[in-house]
């Protein structure tokens, strides 16, 4: 990760990149949830492994630059919260076990909030912490030398989840580490951090996202205009993570919108309007195209749903039931499953390359007759 891919913060990124050669041992980049926090650790790990930097930045393209963007470099630790899963329990329950994890849900993006974490690994409504045994760890790993790098870097995200007597067993290591040895820790909650941990570390205050932050970085998610934006980024309160959540929802809602608007057209007998329809469908990106038709797939498993009045097993939002009990009232079962199978066909027909305005076409007019049968 580099500092330039990270929208705004630009006190800081200065800050960081100018005091990166005192090489203080041990920092804290305390910002809440969904922050810049461990973006910004990131950024300065690659900064100061990095074989060719500028004043401002890494290079992006040396080895060191791309290990550490894919998570890879031998030289960077990562810790962080977990609990005991399915697959791995007791003395199992350490960070290395659950570095493919880790490592698919930064490459999404490197906002990622607790919740989002424990979401992807499967966490399972248990507890999650920095055991004893993860310390044992974190010294057995900074005992050996550096592979390939100028610092070996232990990342330790969420600092405050160490149980205090892990956090007891790091805190010599954490004063004097083995030379060119360097602590970030990107916490969340500096308030819970033990004092005998914070006064150890130079702390880096990272703000939440400014408005504006929060609207440029949107921009670069979705095709929507910056006016039409900002009443989102409110709603993210300066966090990146749920500005994602935000627009992924939106998203959603107007794809099935999208499904019933045109489900309305084919029942309509207008040739003209769904050749228009097809042409806008071949103009959308690939993956709105089989959105569309998978978002849809679901819309007509809950009109079945419907039909039969097994509501209760529904997952619709209010926009969509509405759509969802007029469809399954007004055509009969054997038709839902006739067109969802004339879907699946169609999202076949993508996945292999098929002409899109002709199969959007081809299956508007065999909805068409099915609705009208
Ligand atoms: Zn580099």
């Amino acid at each position: 990760m580099r500092f330039k891919q990270i929208i705004g913060l630009n006190e800081i990124k200065e800050k960081l990149t100018q005091s990166a050669e005192r090489n203080h041992h041990a920092q804290i980049f305390s910002g809440p949830p969904g922050s810049g926090n461990l973006a910004l650790a990131l950024a300065y790990a690659s900064y100061i492994n990095c074989e060719n930097p500028t004043k401002a930045d890494s290079c992006g393209e040396c080895p060191s630059c791309i290990k550490i963007d894919k998570f890879i470099h031998p030289d960077l630790h990562f810790v962080f919260p977990i609990s005991s899963t399915s697959k791995w329990k007791g003395k199992d329950v350490v960070s290395t076990n659950f570095l493919p994890e880790w490592r698919s849900l930064l490459t999404l993006h490197p906002f990622i909030t607790l919740e989002d974490w424990i979401d992807h690994f499967g966490g399972e409504n248990k507890q999650v912490n920095i055991s004893k045994e993860e310390s044992r760890q974190i010294i057995q790993k900074l005992s050996l030398k550096a592979f390939e790098a100028k610092y070996k870097i232990m990342l330790i995200w969420l600092p405050e989840w160490m149980n205090p007597s892990a956090a007891n067993a790091i805190l010599k290591i954490l004063e004097e580490p083995p030379q060119t040895t360097v602590f970030l820790l990107v916490s969340s909650d500096y308030e819970r951090l033990l004092t005998t941990i914070t006064s150890r570390a130079q702390l880096v205050n990272v703000r939440a996202f400014s408005m504006d932050e929060v609207i440029n970085f949107m921009a670069t998610k979705t095709e929507e205009g910056k006016d039409n934006l900002s009443q989102l980024a409110q709603l993210s309160e300066g966090n990146l993570s749920q500005a994602l959540k935000i627009l992924d929802q939106q998203t959603a809602e107007e794809t099935d919108q999208r499904f019933s608007d045109w489900m309305r057209m084919c029942w309509q007998n207008d040739l003209v309007m769904l050749v228009t329809s097809s042409e806008n469908f071949h103009s959308m990106s690939k993956l709105a195209q089989k959105s569309l038709i998978s978002s849809g797939l679901a819309l007509l498993r809950n009109a079945l749903l419907s039909s039969n009045n097994l509501n209760g097993l529904m997952r619709v939002s209010e926009d969509e039931s509405d759509f969802v009990s007029k469809f399954g009232k007004s055509i009969n079962l054997s038709k839902i499953e006739i067109i969802s199978n004339e879907l699946s066909e169609a999202f076949y027909h993508l996945e292999r390359n098929a002409s899109p305005k002709m199969t959007f076409l081809d299956l508007s007019l065999r909805i068409n007759v099915i609705l009208r049968s």
